[in-house]
């Protein structure tokens, strides 16, 4: 099957470069019949042409790799090398190599790694995602930049601290080997376009918007890019050099970094270009927001704010892509017309169970496990699909967060869904 796809992508390549040789020839023919000077212009064209045919050929290639050398199910990777990306030393950058060492597939930039692991003392394997930090033309390594995290500062006392960041923190050397997915994810940038570009990011989120760049950068791109980077304090700021280095050495780069709780320790125009948050209000110091294309990483809160004050601007709403690293907050509860808490029937088919769903039981994932009922746990963020559970009637709905690609009908994502009539569920 993968040789009939790669003969057909073959095929399709051949065509679509015989297209554009051909339509070169035809060129070549109308010049011959007219004089030497035309010629000489002609073959500007046919240069053209060629470029043209080679940039057709190079995306096919890439294409191609994406899918043929990518992988179904988990695949060993070695930790090559570990790097501390801030002063605080809780944001740690994991480069990663194929333990078969075999070829790494491309991705998309903003893509991000689903990893597994089997921990002493953990009944099931834990896991976590990741945004690829790096670009895709770095092909001899994949590499994940993991922010460590603590119990919330509100959390009562012995609230253990994250499971997946700590175990990458705390366990994983350089020489051990982890579960990985192949890449995947709806967030990257359109390769395509050609519109300047603007990158938000908020804390760890610049994880995908660092890949996003250094793409840029690497592949020659002249788009404009603006690079808006929110962070605490000096302390958390992460990859300093490396972003300051590309601002400083590409004409078309620019960062503005703006910190929230500055220490006496933080220098204004050296560390840091402006106190605060990011805000629509700081992007339109510095450009006209209606001619960019953007893409944001942070809190739900921070995005979702941006996109709605750009929206208000006038950027369409297909210049705006966002994704946010936490999960959507839990439904509110809403009354009826007539005030009774809306409740629904839910019948899940093959656990032969029939439960009444009521406002404040929340997602459909959390509702299922606390009544016994398994489904696989991915992102809990709509994000990675892993959760993916068929629907046999009825009807979910979604927070406004929700990725932008498209259920395939019949089936759903209980980690974000919520009831909006009775349902029947195949699990
Ligand atoms: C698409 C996507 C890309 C991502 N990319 C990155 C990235 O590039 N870098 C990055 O660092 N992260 C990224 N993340 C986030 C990452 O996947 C994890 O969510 C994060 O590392 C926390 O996972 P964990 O297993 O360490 O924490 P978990 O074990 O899931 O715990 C999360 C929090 O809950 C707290 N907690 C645990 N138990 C309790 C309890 N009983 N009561 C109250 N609180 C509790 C923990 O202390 C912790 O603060 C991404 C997420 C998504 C969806």
């Amino acid at each position: 099957m993968m040789l009939q796809i790669d003969t057909m992508l073959a095929v399709s390549g051949l065509l679509t470069v015989t297209a554009a040789l051909a339509q070169a020839a035809v060129g070549i023919g109308t010049a011959f019949a007219r004089n030497k000077r035309e010629v000489l212009f002609d073959k500007s064209r046919i240069e053209r042409f060629d470029a043209l045919a080679a940039a057709v050929r190079e995306r096919e290639q890439t294409d191609r790799e994406r899918n043929v050398l990518s992988w179904t199910g988990k695949r060993k990777f070695r930790i090559r090398q570990r790097v501390y990306e801030n002063p605080n030393f809780d944001i740690c950058s994991f480069y990663l190599v194929p333990h078969d060492q075999g070829f790494l597939p491309s991705f998309r930039p903003g893509q991000f790694l689903r990893f597994e692991a089997t921990v002493p003392g953990e009944t099931l394997p834990i896991s976590g995602i990741y945004s690829l930090s790096d670009s895709p033309t770095k092909d001899a390594h994949y590499r994940v930049s993991v922010k460590k995290m603590g119990p919330p500062a509100d959390a009562p006392e012995g609230t253990p601290p994250g499971r997946c960041s700590n175990y990458f923190h705390d366990s994983l050397k350089e020489g051990d080997t982890i579960d990985v997915y192949a890449p995947s994810g709806p967030f990257f940038i359109d390769d395509e376009s050609e519109r300047p570009v603007v990158l938000i990011a908020g804390g760890v989120g610049l994880t995908p918007l660092v890949s996003m760049i250094t793409w840029l950068v690497d592949t020659e791109s002249h788009r404009e890019v603006w690079f808006f980077y929110g962070v605490r304090n000096r302390g958390e700021h992460a990859m300093y050099e490396m972003l300051r280095k590309l601002a400083d050495e590409h004409s078309n780069i620019h960062l503005v970094v703006a910190y929230s709780r500055p220490s006496e320790n933080c220098t204004k125009g050296t560390d840091y270009d402006a106190e605060g948050r990011i805000t629509t209000d700081l992007i339109r110091s510095y450009i006209d927001p209606i001619k960019y294309e953007f893409y944001m990483c942070g809190l739900p809160a921070m995005t979702k704010k941006i996109a709605a004050d750009l929206k208000a601007l006038g950027v369409e709403d297909g210049h705006i892509s966002f994704e946010a690293f936490l999960p959507p907050p839990p439904p509110k509860k809403k009354k009826s017309v007539d005030g009774d808490t809306i409740s629904f029937q839910i019948e899940f088919k093959k656990s032969k169970k029939t439960l009444t769903w009521t406002e404040g039981d929340g997602f459909l994932w959390q509702f299922a496990k606390e009544n016994g009922i398994t489904i696989a746990k991915g992102c809990m963020s709509g994000i990675d699909r892993f959760c993916e559970t068929t629907i046999l009637s009825g009807e979910v709905e979604y927070p406004e967060t929700k990725p932008k690609d498209r259920d395939p009908s019949g089936s759903f994502l209980p980690c974000i869904a919520t009831p909006k009539t009775d349902l029947v569920l195949d699990c």
